[in-house]
């Protein structure tokens, strides 16, 4: 007897008419034509069960703040740095967690269940770490939240973020942060790089930086964060977010620099999303895309994990939760539209995010969490053209949050009364 029985679902690596049992919040098996008696039963349909989706980048301090104190108006990075700077002072603990609630709670039906939040640490009270220190054990039974301390003004530059990165790591706080390219110099970036990897190090934590979020061809702190990965033994603990410098980078240094970062085991996350709306900038016409080589790191079997950034905050008015929205603008930016890379692109914002995280139990196998989310579409390709309703959310075998599925009524002489858009999938040649 199991507690939920998921029946014919189709998984992300293409099998079909898959069962899926649930016994004590853990996955007991994975099969066609399970027989046992269950709870509850689910039928899926034959539409897509995935795992959660897993956000690898994420500013939840800043979420949902949008026009507050006033909105970014030429719609920059830096106005958006500054804005931020403006509205920091006068954030309150009580503040910050209700959006950040809030925002998990749109998450949640969204099917995203895992959350890796830079948290910034400039402001020496250090309340957004506070707040959000506090939302990750309230959310903890419906969403896994990472936090990352995160010097928003620069590591030197600002003037306290030194001593409170540390005092924020000692509160809890989990993975180095940091902003290389925001420093004064290139050469204090790159001491940030080896003095952050040198804390990591020190305590066993992992590492994550906004790492050359910049258009400059020239700059080279994915180089120094490669580097230091390896002198301080942290291969495999270390990503590099945004990377967006790469865009613009001769292809003769980035064909030693991909190497390096094989090496190092480094991990990248991309956040097309804001890469897109954010790079390029200065550019006139030719306007550089600005979103990092997706599809070189790919090859070069770099981990890439697709993050949303940020959502209706001072950087970014849009985003919706929604990490398939991601993945979309991924597949177009990147020009990856065949089959095979859109399931890549599905892999980014569920299992390769996963990993990077060093989520436990996570996935569909025998053993894992209970975690899962069934979509109105019938693969991962599918996903993402149609970012389809997310019909069941389930975490440890309970669903948290239900939508029902999108059906339009037609008027139409001769023509069908209802229209279910899933239904419009292609018959791929596989
Ligand atoms: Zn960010």
């Amino acid at each position: 007897m199991f507690d939920l029985l998921i029946r014919n679902a189709t998984l992300p690596d293409g099998r079909k008419g898959i069962d899926i049992a649930v016994q004590d919040g853990r996955i007991a098996a994975v099969e066609p034509g399970i027989s046992a008696e269950s709870g509850q039963v689910i039928d899926a349909g034959g539409l897509l069960v995935s795992p959660p989706f897993v956000d690898p980048h994420f500013h939840m301090d800043a979420t949902l703040s949008l026009g507050l104190p006033r909105m970014n108006t030429s719609g920059t990075l830096l106005e958006g740095i500054a804005l931020w700077g403006e509205l920091r002072p006068t954030l309150s603990k009580e503040a910050l967690i209700e959006r950040a609630l809030r925002y998990c709670d749109l998450a949640v039906s969204k099917g995203l269940m895992a959350v890796r939040s830079h948290v910034d640490v400039s402001d020496a009270r250090l309340v957004t770490a506070e707040a959000l220190l506090e939302v990750r054990d309230l959310v903890k039974p419906y969403l896994d939240l990472q936090l990352v301390a995160f010097p928003q003004d620069g590591y030197y530059r600002g003037p306290e973020a030194e001593a409170a990165l540390g005092r924020a790591l000692d509160m809890g706080v989990d993975v180095v942060g940091g902003i290389p390219h925001f420093e004064r110099t290139m050469e204090d970036g790159a001491r940030s790089v080896e003095a952050l990897c040198r804390i990591a190090a020190d305590r066993g934590l992992m590492v994550d930086m906004h790492c050359d979020e910049t258009d400059d061809p020239m700059s080279r702190h994915v180089e120094t964060l490669a580097a230091q990965t390896v002198r301080f033994g942290l291969q495999g603990r270390v990503a590099g977010s945004h990377l967006t410098s790469m865009h613009s980078m001769d292809n003769y240094y980035v064909s030693k620099l991909l190497p390096l970062m094989a090496e190092a085991q480094m991990a990248a996350i991309p956040n097309p999303l804001i890469n897109i709306m954010l790079q390029g900038r200065h550019d006139t016409y030719p306007k550089r895309r600005g979103l990092t080589r997706i599809p070189q790191l790919m090859e070069m079997g770099i981990p890439v994990g697709l993050g949303q950034d940020c959502v209706m905050d001072p950087w970014y008015s849009m985003g919706t939760g929604d990490l398939l929205d991601v993945a979309h603008m991924a597949v177009h930016a990147t020009q990856m539209g065949s089959v095979a890379d859109k399931s890549a692109m599905f892999d980014a914002v569920t299992v390769n995010s996963a990993r990077i995280m060093g989520l436990e139990g996570y996935g569909l196998e025998v053993g894992c969490h209970a975690d899962m989310v069934i979509l109105q579409a019938q693969d991962p390709a599918e996903a993402i053209r149609l970012r389809p309703n997310r019909i069941k959310v389930i975490r440890r075998g309970r669903v948290i949050a239900e939508t029902a599925p999108e059906v339009s009524r037609l008027s139409l002489d001769g023509r069908p009364e209802a229209l279910d858009p899933a239904s419009y999938a292609p018959v791929h040649a596989s």
